[in-house]
């Protein structure tokens, strides 16, 4: 599946991975915690330039399931916000540990650390159960990482290279029961899975839209350190053959390092309302509309869309616009309306509670968190009711909300052509291979 094409990590790399917003847990790695076990007790071995990221993804390794001992180490991750001294994360990320506060508040080599610490940049440090520093590793730029780890000398510091193999990878996946059981099945990780719904999202929905025989090629990068996955990237091109049409969307940077997903055909996948204002997770993705009953659903003259998720999945503002209104509305429950333009409203009812902070007049961006499915008003089952509006009068979002459909940049489009060509010729392999394999 993977190509042996290797690219050496390149400057884009932890910009890339930025960019990403992934959720970080705290994951037990047996083989790495071997690793790091054998480095802390005997540094002088340790190789110097070897950079081993434990942090994986939440949903594609399932935590291990065994009970703690005060042993047990843990990974964590957090990102420097600005002000942010050691002694500040250090408590933000529960490290009770005076040996470690005094190390950091005296050595030199600690203050080394204190002066690189950059908003923005990356910090994993590994504790054990009672808030002990085992191990502390940052980002101090795009190429290297100070590490420090308890030795019995007490703690070394040393400053290493960053180094992590870059793979495309190519995979493919036809759905029979359910979106997530035939990507598992394809060994395509959730974060893929759920890139493709973002970059989709002005015309899927990854919950109600999924079709039995749909087919997913994807192409993306995966990031690796001596055979081992250590890191999922970006999503490079997609192919989601849906119910029977076909959406293809095409990863592209322009000079500046801003990057877009484009039709093959080089134009702006962005579309000015989403196909669903209910974020998608793995949860909501299986939520079963028998949960549900919307004959029972009754608001008078309903004239609107229901999208059954379990209570508190966070719903989006479904496009650029401004809060009109938010409180209790008969029927509706909580609900929020938006106001968009060329006269466009969007109602979101029956939710369970608003995003802290949101107020009337305030002005939310597509995708923003405006609120929290529920079932408050008159609502039998958890379910968003949402309303598209144009003059007060229920459109389909679809129709309405034109595509935006910006065309790449002239002076870009020879060299997106040659990436988009690349990348389709990747993606009609995969869609043979997936058709012969059916045969
Ligand atoms: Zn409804």
């Amino acid at each position: 599946m993977q190509r042996d094409k290797l690219h050496i990590l390149s400057q884009n790399l932890l910009q890339a991975l930025r960019k990403l917003k992934m959720r970080w847990l705290i994951v037990a790695l047996p083989p790495l915690f071997a690793f790091f076990t054998a480095f802390s007790t005997s540094p002088d071995k340790a190789p110097v330039n070897v950079k081993i990221r434990t942090v994986v993804q939440e949903v594609t390794l399932p935590l291990p399931v065994r009970p703690l001992s005060l042993d047990e180490e843990f990974w964590q991750i957090d990102q420097v916000r600005s002000d942010d001294t050691l002694a500040i994360l250090f408590k933000r990320m529960n490290v009770r540990d005076e040996d470690a506060i005094k190390f950091l508040t005296i050595s030199p080599e600690a203050r080394a650390i204190n002066a690189a610490l950059l908003p923005g940049h990356s910090i994993e440090i590994k504790t054990n159960l009672e808030g002990k520093l085992l191990h502390l590793e940052y980002e101090v730029d795009k190429e290297n990482i100070l590490v420090a780890g308890l030795t019995p000398q007490g703690y070394q510091v040393a400053t290493q290279k960053l180094l992590l193999q870059k793979h495309e990878m190519l995979s493919s996946a036809m759905i029979a029961d359910s979106l997530f059981n035939a990507t598992d099945e394809a060994g395509i990780p959730d974060s893929v899975v759920l890139q493709i719904a973002d970059i989709f999202s002005g015309d899927i929905d990854f919950v109600e839209d999924i079709h039995e025989g749909d087919v997913l090629n994807v192409v993306y990068e995966a990031y690796y350190n001596a055979g081992e996955l250590m890191k999922v990237g970006n999503v490079l091109a997609v192919e989601f053959i849906n119910g029977g049409d076909k959406y293809v969307a095409v990863r592209y940077g322009d000079a500046e390092g801003k990057y877009a997903y484009y039709t093959p055909d080089g134009k702006s996948l962005h579309k000015s309302f989403l196909r669903s204002p209910v974020e998608f997770t793995r949860v909501s993705s299986n939520f079963s509309k028998g949960r549900f009953h919307p004959i029972l659903h009754h608001i008078r003259a309903h004239q609107g869309t229901d999208f059954a998720a379990p209570i508190g999945t966070r719903v989006k503002a479904s496009g650029d616009g401004e809060v009109d209104f938010i409180g209790r509305k008969g029927g509706y429950g909580n609900v929020i309306i938006l106001k968009h333009e060329n006269s466009i409203s969007t109602i979101y009812g029956h939710l369970s509670r608003y995003e802290i902070g949101l107020h009337r007049g305030q002005k939310v961006a597509q995708g923003d968190i405006i609120g929290y499915v529920g079932m408050t008003g008159l609502a039998t089952g958890p379910h968003l009711h949402y309303e598209f509006l144009q003059n007060g009068m229920r459109k389909d979002p679809m129709t309405v909300s034109l595509p935006v459909n910006i065309p790449i940049d002239a002076n870009l489009k020879p060299e997106f052509e040659k990436t988009s060509h690349q990348y389709m010729a990747q993606l009609g392999m995969l869609n043979q291979r997936q058709m012969a394999s059916r045969e």
